[in-house]
């Protein structure tokens, strides 16, 4: 009788790692969130109002789970509200909308800084001289699990939605990419088929950026800051696919093409597409009138 008692305990307490956590989640699951968070949804997202409701229901469900299973933590002596949880949640799930997923199983745990922090950095110097400086950053993801957000520029990037400059986005996006084993600008896409198209249409439109950015042209529909590495091109390109997703399949059609294959969602049924700018008519130059700067 010890024997068999001794054998259901050792079951029990070997089968535990895994049925809590299922078990627990089940149980957060079966909570839907409150309308102070449905609200923060709205605010921090502003297209979330006009998402299909099924659509807003996987986007619930998934910020339960996240919230759920992610730790927050805040720095600089910041206190995270619920507020700063549920916006924050609600950003990183509007990347894995639509498809199979383990909910950034490797992330563990947010950071949040009131604003701008700084963070140690090596400088490589002429002559391969090291030194230790000091950077100043809106947004940081760790391989190791970590995401570090400025509460003040997540908070702007939901107010200035289509400015297309979204630090949660971008810095989640870079989560996305590394769970492909590297941090390199191609996410796990699945076929091979599907990691040919990626790579050529990315490589080409990245090479572009840098020619725009080394030509400092202030056109550019993609932050220069993509032109740094093809890591940041697609954390750069993800934001503008969210924010501007018209400008960017008018500027850039097979990247937008590639991004709406691999987010599943389509931007534009959300937003308006902008108003066309209007050229500017100049006055015509009277027949008598010889040009001189001075007299415009
Ligand atoms: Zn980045």
């Amino acid at each position: 009788m010890d024997a068999l008692l001794s054998m259901t305990l050792l079951a029990v307490v070997c089968a535990t790692p895994f049925w809590y956590p299922r078990w627990t989640l089940k149980r957060a699951l079966a909570r839907p969130l409150s309308p102070a968070a449905l609200r923060t949804l709205a605010d921090y997202i502003p297209v979330y109002d006009r998402m299909e409701p099924a659509l807003q229901q996987q986007l619930q469900r998934l910020v339960v789970q996240f919230l759920h299973q992610k730790k927050f933590v805040g720095c600089a002596g910041l206190e995270v509200t619920d507020e700063m949880r549920v916006a924050i949640a609600g950003l990183a799930c509007m990347l894995i909308l639509n498809r199979p997923s383990k909910v950034y199983r490797p992330l563990h745990a947010i950071l949040v800084y009131p604003g701008a922090f700084a963070a140690p950095r090596l400088d490589v110097g002429p002559g391969g001289i090291v030194t230790d400086v000091r950077q100043t950053m809106l947004g940081e993801s760790w391989t190791d699990g970590r995401v570090v957000l400025s509460w003040e520029d997540v908070a702007r990037g939901g107010r200035e939605w289509s400015s297309g400059h979204n630090v949660a986005l971008h810095e989640f996006a870079h989560q996305l990419d590394s769970e492909s084993g590297t941090t390199n600008g191609a996410p796990y896409l699945g076929s091979a088929d599907n990691y040919r198209s990626w790579s050529a249409v990315l490589s080409r439109d990245f090479a572009h950026l840098r020619h725009e950015a080394w030509a400092g042209n202030p056109d550019s529909v993609l932050d220069h800051y993509g032109a740094t590495s093809p890591a940041e091109f697609f954390a750069v390109a993800t934001e503008t696919f969210f924010g501007k997703p018209w400008q960017l399949r008018e500027r850039h059609p097979a990247l937008f093409d590639e991004l709406l294959k691999y987010y599943r969602v389509d931007p534009r049924d959300w937003q308006d597409a902008p108003v066309p700018e209007l050229p500017v008519e100049l006055p015509a130059v009277p027949a008598n009138r010889s040009f001189a700067w001075a007299n415009w």
